[in-house]
């Protein structure tokens, strides 16, 4: 078993990326606390799923912006499991406008949620990680954040784009904790977050669009996603830290069509 009792904390894993991550997690060991902001019944099914693997798991909601709810969570997940050994930043929303119409509520909510809420979680973790000098943490930025991005995408790419640096900092400060901090820029991944606006029909076609974009031909699968958050939190990557693994199926021009 690659993550054998390990305690992961997973933000946003009710659905999508998140919840392919903590099944993967399981899979190889690992006991999941399951965060979610709204999707009480769904956060359950995944916990669910955990278990039916053989692992224990709790499903908290908190809304990761919020510094009360984070600590209320961490105490939750170290009440339950005496400890948390990793931490994947998850959570994540976009609020798409054209420029002159991005709101100050748009930036807010995007930003308080994707960056700033990676920021609470994190802190709030690696208190107690510090203590027993070790620690994973796992940001999913997007290669949103490596470019111009999509249109009508400035606040979300600006709030990835920060994850690169948090990611960079954090892992100068916290190494010497014994604490490694790494994050995964996916390109397109089929979820509700990339179907959500979008008819059958415009989907289909922005996949296809994606698809020719790609150098494998191809867009990316949550358990495409799920592998690569394994081997980050797994002892197979003990040598890197400070490090965003793009997993995007070789995007040929990200500049102007990042997920
Ligand atoms: P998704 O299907 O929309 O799921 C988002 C998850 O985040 C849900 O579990 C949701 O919980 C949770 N969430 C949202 N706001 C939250 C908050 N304030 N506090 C706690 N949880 C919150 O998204 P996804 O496609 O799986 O994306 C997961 C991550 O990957 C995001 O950070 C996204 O930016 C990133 N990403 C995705 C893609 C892609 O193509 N899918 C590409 C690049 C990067 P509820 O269900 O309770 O609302």
């Amino acid at each position: 078993m690659r993550l054998g009792n390990k305690v992961a904390l997973i933000t946003g894993a009710s659905r999508g990326i998140g919840e392919a991550i903590a099944l993967a997690f399981a899979g190889e060991g690992a006991d999941i606390i399951v965060n979610y902001a709204s999707s009480t019944v769904e956060a359950g099914e995944v916990a669910r799923k955990v278990k039916a693997l053989g692992r224990d798991s709790i499903a908290v909601k908190a809304d990761v912006s919020r510094r009360n709810e984070v600590d209320e969570m961490v105490r939750a997940g170290i009440q339950k499991f005496g400890r948390i050994d990793i931490l994947v930043n998850n959570a994540g929303l976009t609020r798409r406008a054209d420029f002159l119409d991005i709101t100050e509520d748009d930036w807010d909510t995007v930003i308080d949620t994707n960056l700033k809420g990676t920021f609470n979680c994190t802190q709030a973790v690696v208190r107690h990680m510090v203590e027993r000098k070790s620690g994973n943490i796992i940001s999913i930025a997007s290669i949103a954040g490596l470019g111009n991005a999509t249109e009508k995408n400035l606040v979300y790419s600006v709030s990835k784009g920060a994850l690169f640096t948090f990611t960079k900092k954090a892992a100068n400060e916290l190494g010497k904790y014994g604490i490694r901090v790494n994050g995964i820029a996916p390109g397109l991944t089929v979820t509700d977050f990339t179907h959500r606006g979008r008819t059958e029909e415009e989907f289909a076609a922005f996949i296809e669009k994606k698809k020719q974009l790609s150098m494998l031909g191809a867009v990316a699968t949550t358990q495409d996603i799920a592998n690569t958050a394994l081997f980050l939190a797994s002892s197979e990557s003990s040598a890197i830290t400070g490090q965003v693994i793009v997993v995007d199926t070789g995007t040929r021009d990200f500049l102007s069509h990042a997920a």
